[in-house]
């Protein structure tokens, strides 16, 4: 990573990248799997949030993009 990510809600930088296979229902009610969904977790705060890097990549994934 060679921007640092700040948290939302605390600003912190302690981040831990989290990589989950995850299932989505999309609009049209279809179940998508997504084996490597990314997501950020917040050591601080315990928030879960994505980065818009991590929103592109997942959309890859579950093959919408
Ligand atoms: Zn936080």
């Amino acid at each position: 990573m060679s921007e640092k990510e700040y948290c939302p809600f605390c600003d912190s930088t302690e981040l831990q990248l989290v990589t989950i296979a995850e299932t989505f229902t999309n609009r049209a009610g279809e179940k998508i799997k997504i084996k490597n969904f990314e997501y950020t977790l917040c050591n601080d705060c315990d928030e879960e949030f994505v980065t818009a890097k991590q929103a592109r990549h997942n959309e890859k994934e579950a093959g919408i993009a």
